[in-house]
């Protein structure tokens, strides 16, 4: 999809600082893609469209994790904050039309991870993560790696975020887990 139409889409669902952020994630991505010889066309789509769910009525998103086959309902167990990536999957298909299982799957995965991440799954899952204006306490160790080792890089990212997630006493969500352990044996 034509750049400039896929992100007039997605500002209206956004707010501004998060519509910044949007393309930000755009550029690291494409970056990404480029560097590691994926299709960039792809993840300039997904990153378009990745937190195209991020404010969608938390009602609307629930009934949908309740109703559909395709959203687990182990989700609602889970902190909201989740529901966005695979929601705005489901939603990007039905009302942007995209179909591309690889774009929906990028999408879907982006907050969690999961084991045995595409290349176009762990490129947008690291942009979202390292894109400039990101300050994660331990992002300076990921950055430098983006480009040398994505496995790590990415397994960098699942470590600070569980680390993050268990200081403040919260569930990991059980592909949280699943994504870090994959990347662990795939660096270690
Ligand atoms: P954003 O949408 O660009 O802000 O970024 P993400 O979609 O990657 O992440 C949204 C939030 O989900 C972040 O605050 C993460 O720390 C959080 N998050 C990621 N994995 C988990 C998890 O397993 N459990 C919980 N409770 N939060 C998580
Ligand atoms: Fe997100
Ligand atoms: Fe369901
Ligand atoms: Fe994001």
């Amino acid at each position: 999809m034509d750049k400039e139409k896929a992100l007039a889409i997605v500002k209206p669902f956004l707010t501004d600082a998060r519509y910044e952020h949007t393309k930000r994630v755009v550029d690291t991505a494409v970056e990404l893609a480029a560097f590691y010889e994926e299709d960039t066309a792809k993840a300039e789509t997904a990153a378009i469209f990745h937190d195209y769910a991020k404010y969608r009525d938390l009602m609307e998103m629930e009934a949908l994790i309740k109703n559909e086959q395709s959203l687990p309902s182990e989700l609602l167990v889970h902190h909201s904050e989740l529901w966005h990536a695979p929601v705005g999957a489901l939603l990007v298909e039905r009302e942007v039309g995209i179909g591309d299982p690889e774009i929906l799957s990028a999408i879907r995965w982006h907050t969690t991870g999961k084991a045995d991440m595409s290349r176009l799954d762990k490129i947008i899952f690291l942009a979202d993560y390292i894109e400039p204006g990101r300050d994660f306490p331990g992002i300076e160790k990921v950055r430098p790696q983006a480009k040398v080792n994505l496995d790590l890089a990415c397994f960098l990212s699942s470590k600070n975020t569980i680390n993050f997630l268990l200081s403040k006493n919260q569930p990991i969500y059980p592909d949280t887990i699943f994504a870090y352990n994959d990347l662990f044996l795939k660096v270690k």
